[in-house]
């Protein structure tokens, strides 16, 4: 078996491959191998485009506040292209009590809104006297210890509508990091922030003020997966070649797939914190966990003609205690143009997630058929729609329940102590498409510069939309 030889092997053409590969073909000499298992590049990005809808499998969008993303646009050129909806102008609903209410984007307008009782506001202000919440807290733990039970439902919508996660099992630590560590330095978290947001006033750091936007492409997210593979000769991938071990072998690393051989200095595992698991047991000690759980949801894309109307905004989110079919629905054809023909409306409905596995095991017919009772509940919708095509994705949403902050300082080590290994995709630090993105311009640069990545250094706030 011959061995092939490159400078740097990735293994996984999701967005994380192949932004890691934009990257290091901007050094000179340098040679890459891009490796993925499926017949095509991309990952979990996928857009449907059928009778005038433009619909999407995997990710809607990106937010326009993540500095590496707006690179990755500027550099290679889709700064042009973008279409971008922005939060300030697209409102958006939760459901509760079986109707929809509009949600204010910011924390204040939030508390100042009639959405929880007055007792219920005082109780949030108990932030103040609280003591930092040892241990690894769930997200509702953590939220009903700070905030009281009042908060539950719209905290609710918030990781319904990010990990389709549950937050009885969604750890804190885990999903937002940036927000334990500000509670740990402060004991309060809203003083903390205050503290936060008045430094950063004072240091003028030049970030966009206000709400960002929601950005994707005329011809949906896959257009951002093929821009980065057009600039990927074919000697530099190769689909259908699923990566089966990796080994450490004279000071580099050799990777085997049934039929062929390659050795590189560095190795990228670009994969869903799973499959990188799966290929690390050769190498590594035991893990803190042997994998970790994943929520899978079905998007079922709906066009209406005649009467169908849609409110203004982006769509809104169920909470568990409402007892719906779906998650939440988008009004894409509201967001971005051209996702419906004329006098037509596309709504993107989610069903499954973390709670409702047993619901990705319904047909076609009869997911349909459930999820447009649901919705004639809430929207002025006729039944059967004009169009509707149901989307299983190709993988799960990963979850960072319990074990996870282990797992990623193993993680961080094994990168550290391994030198050439660098590990990152889709649930290592985040799930959004701005932390695939972030991650993959650090792991370039570490590679660029000799040095081994271990992780980010400090935990971001992130900040949080409905
Ligand atoms: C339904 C859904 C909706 C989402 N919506 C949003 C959204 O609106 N906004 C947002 O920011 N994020 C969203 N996300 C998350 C976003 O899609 C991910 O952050 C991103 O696509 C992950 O990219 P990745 O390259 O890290 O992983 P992936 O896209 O999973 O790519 C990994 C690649 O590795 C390949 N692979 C796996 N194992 C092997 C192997 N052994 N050998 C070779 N190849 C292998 C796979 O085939 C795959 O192509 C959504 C995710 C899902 C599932």
């Amino acid at each position: 078996m011959e061995t092939i030889k490159k400078d740097t092997l990735i293994i996984g053409a999701g967005l994380s491959g192949l932004t890691v590969s934009w990257k290091l073909k901007q050094i000179p000499g340098h040679s890459i191998l891009l490796l993925e298992q499926s017949k095509r590049a991309g990952g979990t990005i996928s857009s449907h485009a059928e009778e005038g809808y433009l619909a999407e499998g995997g990710p809607h969008g990106f937010l326009d506040n993540c500095v590496e993303s707006q690179l990755l646009l500027t550099e290679t050129g889709l700064d042009n292209e973008c279409l971008k909806a922005p939060l300030a102008k697209f409102v958006r609903y939760v459901c509760m009590d079986g109707k929809l209410n509009l949600i204010p984007q910011s924390p204040a307008k939030i508390l100042a809104a009639p959405l929880i009782s007055p007792l219920a506001k005082l109780r949030v202000a108990g932030d103040f006297f609280k003591k930092p919440l040892q241990g690894e807290p769930t997200v509702s733990e953590w939220v009903q210890y700070r905030f009281g039970k009042a908060l539950l439902p719209y905290v609710d919508a918030v990781f319904t509508g990010t990990y389709a996660g549950d937050l009885e099992r969604l750890v804190m630590d885990a999903v937002m990091p940036g927000v334990r560590q500000i509670e740990k330095e402060h004991g309060s978290l809203i003083y903390g922030l205050l503290k936060k947001i008045k430094a950063a006033k004072k240091e003028k750091t030049g970030k966009k003020k206000g709400l960002p936007a929601m950005t994707s492409f005329p011809t949906g997210m896959s257009r951002l997966a093929e821009r980065l593979y057009e600039n990927i000769s074919s000697d530099e991938i190769k689909t259908e070649c699923p990566v089966l071990h990796i080994l450490r072998e004279n000071g580099g690393w050799q990777v085997s797939t049934e039929e062929e051989r390659f050795e590189c200095r560095n190795l990228v595992l670009a994969l869903p914190v799973n499959a990188a698991l799966a290929l690390l047991a050769n190498v590594t000690g035991t893990p803190p966990l042997a994998k970790i759980p994943e929520a899978e949801i079905v998007t079922i894309a709906m066009g209406f003609g005649g009467d169908a109307s849609l409110p203004p905004g982006f769509g809104y989110l169920a909470p568990e205690r409402e007892q719906r079919f779906c998650l939440g629905a988008l009004f894409s054809s509201n967001m971005f143009p051209g996702r419906a023909p004329k006098d037509h409306i596309l709504l993107e409905a989610l069903i499954g997630g973390r709670r409702h596995p047993e619901r990705l095991e319904l047909d076609d017919n009869t997911l349909i058929k459930e999820a447009v009772q649901d919705l004639q509940q809430l929207l002025n919708i006729p039944n059967p729609p004009s169009y509707a095509k149901v989307l299983r994705p190709r993988g799960g949403i990963p979850q960072l329940e319990k074990g996870y902050p282990d797992l990623l300082r193993w993680r961080n080590n094994i990168m550290k102590e391994e030198k050439g290994l660098y590990v990152t995709g889709f649930g290592w630090e985040g799930i959004g498409l701005n932390e695939m993105i972030k991650t993959a311009y650090r792991v370039s640069e570490a590679i660029k510069q000799g040095e081994q990545d271990s992780g980010a250094e400090n935990a971001e706030v992130k900040k949080v939309y409905f």
